[in-house]
């Protein structure tokens, strides 16, 4: 090989290199195979033995912590320690807040007399839409008790206000006598469930019901009530409330009264007769007192109680179209069926009722 061939074999090499160099077509150019070899290197001198120290030092480290079985298990996780060391400090937080949300649950529950007042069978609020009865025909001996002001007569020489009118005192009495006799005062939902698909009654049940929405029945009824935890049915009238006039239950009275537990159905926008009427009027006059009702307590009303008790079969269409479970007159009776559920029968508590007529007429059998 002569001088001038080594030459131009240098050339090509460094040619070649160079081309190399810029990235042209070597297949493993000299500077990745160089890195490639480097981390090889940097993983066999380096890295392994460091991942060795952090295991030894791993192993080492758990006899300082003496923690769970669980974390001896895990010799090589150090987090481990910190891991359970926050579940210890975690219950503390809780078991302090849980108390507070406990104790603010029952404090809510606690004035709320609803608990006691509805011990039945069911609640007190009825779904929008009736139960189908199952097709047993069943019965129930439910006097449902009719009052209207409870209240010292404010004139004792008009005589129908005193006949109206049971004292607050002889209220008392009578409520009293209830509870110590241990009679139920249920609510018409619960009297429907019964009749119609069999949801069992109380021993002695008893239905409270007030018309008229008389401002007395806040200021009167209501607290002797709640004493003895009786649920009251108040059949309220939906124009005076809207004008809050100062005779009659405001709506305020009436949504105060439901939250308490007690039972808000209407009695009508105004007390006026519903025989003889056009289907508007009733519209008007019987749902949109119920809407009225629905609206102010946030509870479904589907009873009804017809003003001065005058209806007719025009009356019954309408609340049965509507889908009213049941309505009350005020007719004499005690017991119920299924068989005319919008013309329930009641038992008249009159101002001159003695405590002993009160208790006859509460016992007495039909
Ligand atoms: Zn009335």
């Amino acid at each position: 090989m002569g001088k001038s061939q080594i030459a131009r074999g240098a050339i090509r090499h460094a040619l070649l290199d160079t081309r190399a160099a810029l990235g042209y077509s070597s297949p493993v150019p000299p500077a990745e195979s160089f890195s490639r070899g480097f981390l090889a290197l940097l993983i066999k001198t380096a890295l392994v033995p460091a991942f060795i120290v952090l295991l030894a030092l791993g192993v080492l480290a758990v006899p300082t912590a003496p923690k769970t079985r669980s974390e001896a298990a895990q010799p090589g996780l150090l987090p481990v320690a910190t891991a359970t060391a926050a579940p210890t400090v975690t219950p503390s937080p809780t078991s302090t807040l849980t108390p507070t949300p406990t104790a603010t649950a029952t404090a809510t529950t606690t004035p709320a007399p609803t608990a006691t007042l509805t011990p039945g069978p069911t609640s007190t609020a009825a779904p929008r839409s009736r139960p189908q009865p199952d097709g047993v025909r069943r019965s129930a001996r439910v006097p449902i008790l009719m009052y209207h002001y409870v209240s010292i007569p404010p004139d004792p020489g008009d005589r129908l206000r005193v006949d109206l009118s049971v004292l607050p005192d002889n209220f008392d009495a009578q409520m009293k006598w209830l509870a110590e006799n241990n009679y139920q005062p249920i609510t018409l939902t619960d009297v429907y469930y019964y009749l119609a698909i069999g949801t069992p009654l109380p021993e002695n049940p008893v239905v409270l019901t007030f018309d008229d929405g008389y401002v007395d029945q806040y200021e009167n009824a209501f607290p002797i009530l709640q004493r003895y935890g009786l649920v009251g049915t108040f059949f309220v009238l939906a124009g005076p409330a809207d004008v809050a006039s100062p005779r009659y239950l405001t709506w305020h009275m009436i949504a105060e009264m439901s939250a308490a537990g007690m039972d808000m159905q209407a009695h009508g926008r105004d007390h006026v007769d519903m025989r003889r009427r056009a289907d508007e009027f009733l519209y008007f006059q019987i749902v949109g007192a119920r809407q009225a009702v629905e609206a102010h307590t946030g509870k479904p009303a589907a009873f009804f109680a017809y003003p001065a008790g005058r209806y007719d079969a025009n009356t019954l269409r309408l609340l049965d179209r509507y889908s009213f479970w049941m309505a009350v007159t005020t007719r004499n009776g005690r017991v119920h069926t299924l068989d005319a559920p919008l013309e329930l029968t009641r038992v008249r508590i009159r101002g001159g009722d003695s405590l002993g007529k009160f208790i006859a007429k509460v016992t007495a059998g039909e």
